[in-house]
């Protein structure tokens, strides 16, 4: 017996230590977020300076947003550079004319029975798929599998892996003429035939029906399973045939998150998450990072690494950028990933550089 308790402390131990080592490899002190615009008309050599920089700063790894042809292309640069690539990618909006043509089954429908293929909520290009429709899943496999096998991807990066926003960020409601006081019918989803009949046969109630969907606690829990089982399902099936990370960009804390966007990011069962703690988007001040990450760390269920993701617009003088460094680090942040790179200055890399150098000597063993 006491053979069998040692064996399984040794291998908790192990296992302990392999996490450890993933996250320590792949996602660095510092990140940031970055479009392919960045590269645009930019020629090799011009990129791999622009990595070098990066990395003499300890920007030590990039979330791409690029179709995987630029995947292609810059990794190569990425790896001389030694700047790791994660590959940023939205889920679960999808702009793809062919596809919205093709399969508009694929997409969510409101309270309101409107498809986002016919009228997208807020913005233009907010089509969301519908998480619960098994050929939706295995398209994102399929696309992510794709991603993966590109040489020189750190991670696949999820992003919008969620639902259309019930309540949009404070500071953006007046935006758009709104006071989101309770769950609004053109902003609620998914009431597509496929949610409709599902839910209607485990709880015989047809949700479109009930006086007020926003009071049903099961309709809520279960319109937050399909998109937890979408972000496993493909994180474990990259993992298993690529050996390639998961990370993803959520919302600030689960409690938001379940809530704003139906996304209960403490089921995701993946290597890494960045919570969007964007605190001008929210009207709070940056002390709000810190206590935002201090929820994530005691509320964030399936363990992960977490990296606090800063809005650098709201934080663009140094001394405010610092104290976003300290709020996240101090709380149990691993480390700070900043939205995005062509905000960010040479004043902003220096400091970065001045806060690694004094994160080697407080954590030199
Ligand atoms: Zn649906």
């Amino acid at each position: 017996m006491k053979r069998l308790i040692l064996f399984f402390v040794f291998l908790s131990f192990f296992s302990c230590q392999r996490k450890e080592e993933v996250s320590k490899d792949i996602f660095p002190l510092f990140s940031a977020w970055g479009r392919a615009s960045i590269f645009e008309d930019k020629s090799d050599q011009e990129i791999l300076d622009y990595l070098k920089n990066l990395k003499s700063s300890h920007v030590d790894a990039v979330f791409l947003d690029a179709p995987n042809e630029t995947y292609k292309h810059v990794s190569p640069l990425f790896k001389k550079a030694g700047v790791l690539l994660h590959a940023w990618r939205p889920t679960m909006i999808n702009n793809s004319k062919e596809i919205m043509a093709k399969h508009k089954d694929w997409y969510t429908v409101s309270r309101e029975g409107v498809n986002v293929v016919d009228n997208p909520p807020y913005v233009d290009y907010y089509h969301f798929m519908c998480p619960r429709n098994p050929e939706v899943k295995e398209y994102l496999i399929q696309e992510y599998l794709k991603i993966a096998r590109i040489p020189g991807i750190a991670s696949i990066h999820f992003d919008y892996i969620r639902y259309c926003d019930v309540y949009l960020p404070d500071a953006l409601q007046p935006h758009y003429g709104l006071v989101q006081d309770h769950e609004m019918a053109p902003y609620d989803f998914c009431y597509c035939d496929r949610c409709r009949a599902a839910f209607k046969k485990e709880y015989g109630r047809d949700p479109m029906e009930l006086e007020d969907p926003s009071k049903d606690k099961d309709w809520a829990a279960f319109r937050l399973d399909p998109i937890v089982d979408i972000v496993n399902t493909v994180a474990a099936r990259v993992k298993k045939e690529t050996g390639v990370a998961a990370s993803a960009a959520v919302f600030p804390t689960p409690e938001m998150s379940r809530t704003h966007v139906r996304q209960d990011w403490s089921r995701f069962e993946i290597d890494a998450v960045c919570p969007m703690i964007y605190n001008g988007f929210y009207n709070k001040p940056i002390s709000w990072i810190g206590e935002t990450v201090k929820e994530d760390v005691e509320t964030m269920g399936t363990p992960k690494t977490l990296l606090a993701g800063v809005y650098v617009p709201d934080i663009k003088e140094t001394e405010k950028m610092n104290e976003a460094i300290d709020q996240a680090l101090d709380n149990g942040a691993k480390g700070v990933v900043f939205f995005n790179l062509p905000d960010m200055t040479q004043a902003h890399f220096d400091l970065i550089k001045k806060r690694y150098e004094m994160y080697q000597k407080t954590h030199q063993k």
